[in-house]
């Protein structure tokens, strides 16, 4: 459009930015990051950051939506939009966002997004409403995203009644504890093909649960170890082919139900957070409706990215894809909120 600045791709500094504005970068997007001070010196390092905004604190980013606005940018929210902004900031956000905001609801009360997932007949960790029906271990979780703090298992009703004496936090949710193998899948839908691609697949390792196995059970004995689930990083996985069809229906049964659930339904980004058990059953303990940082090993592309595309495409360049798609053929309002 003659005399229309171009469209410009900006996210917060933190998370999976640098993945998102790489990403926006190769596809041909100046990029924007709005960092806090002690994130500046990182952003800086980056050719394909074409322009810094400092903002005092993340409370701040209401301060700078005006400039945001008259630089024609478009917004990729990832974790730490809900992390640190909040659900009612994201809503009131007035710079254009790419994504579903009727999803935030959703996903971020448990029990919501548990109506959701089994609405689409995806397996679902059994949970409990009250500890008189504790009978397999269980898990007891905060809501948002955390990034796995603040949780405790117990292995029984007993354990569950001594340690929820020192919970605080408020809602939880009290889970089966799944006995299998975390595996996170990041899957991409397009609304403007009604196409669902599977990115890439990761496994989390976290601190301490992932090196108790370290220490034989007999010599942890006394020592009075709590498993924790706080995450310090991620690696690379694939699946056995033979259970890839049930993940592509389960995401698709997943954004066919968000579409009766919700206005506009599910678009762009999402994941799976998935137990697999010993009988190859999928558990589906929590869905994240946007970028989550396990797509930050495949800056590069994916073994599954490399499927649909002849080029290097992660989470964050199939993001700046899809806005210049719906840019050229005039649908943004179908992809923006
Ligand atoms: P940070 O910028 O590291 O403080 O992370 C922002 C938010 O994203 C926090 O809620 C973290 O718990 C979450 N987060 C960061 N890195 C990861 C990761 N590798 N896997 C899962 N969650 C993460
Ligand atoms: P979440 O905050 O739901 O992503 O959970 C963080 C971590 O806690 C996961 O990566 C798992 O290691 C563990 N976890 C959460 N829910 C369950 C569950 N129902 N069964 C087993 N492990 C779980």
């Amino acid at each position: 459009m003659a005399g229309r600045k171009a469209y410009k791709i900006a996210t917060l500094g933190s998370h999976s930015a640098l993945q998102i504005l790489k990403g926006a970068r190769d596809e041909g997007f100046s990029t924007i990051v709005v960092v806090t001070p002690d994130r500046y010196s990182l952003y800086k390092r980056f050719k394909f950051i074409g322009k810094i905004i400092e903002i005092k604190s993340l409370s701040d980013f209401p301060k700078v939506e005006n400039q945001l606005i008259w630089e024609n940018a478009i917004i990729v929210p990832h974790g730490s939009f809900v992390a640190y902004l909040g659900i009612d900031e994201n809503k009131k956000m007035k710079v254009p966002y790419f994504g579903n905001r009727e999803v935030l609801d959703w996903e971020s009360d448990r029990i919501k997004q548990r109506e959701w997932l089994q609405k689409a007949r995806v397996p679902v960790p059994k949970r409990y409403t009250k500890a008189s029906e504790i009978d397999a271990p269980v898990i007891v979780k905060s809501y948002g995203a955390s990034g796995g703090h603040g949780y405790f298992f117990a292995k029984n009703k007993k354990e569950f009644t001594s340690r929820f004496k020192n919970f605080k936090a408020r809602p939880y949710i009290i889970q089966e504890y799944v006995i299998g193998v975390p595996l996170y899948i990041h899957y991409f839908y397009s609304p403007l093909t009604n196409q669902l691609e599977i990115l890439s697949i990761d496994k989390r390792y976290e601190t301490n649960v992932d090196s108790l196995g370290r220490i034989p059970s007999q010599n942890q004995q006394g020592l009075g170890i709590e498993p924790s689930f706080v995450v310090v990083g991620n690696s690379p996985l694939t699946l056995r082919e033979s259970l890839l069809a049930e993940a592509f229906e389960m995401g698709e049964r997943v954004v066919k139900t968000s579409q009766e659930l919700m206005p506009g339904g599910i678009w762009g980004p999402f994941c799976f957070e998935t137990i697999i058990t010993p009988e190859q059953k999928f558990s589906i303990i929590e869905i994240s409706c946007r970028i989550v940082a396990g797509t930050n090993l495949f800056v590069t592309g994916s073994p599954y990215s490399a499927l649909y595309y002849n080029k290097e495409v992660s989470t964050g360049r199939r993001i700046a894809m899809e806005i210049k798609a719906a840019i050229k053929t005039g649908q943004l309002n179908k992809i923006l909120d």
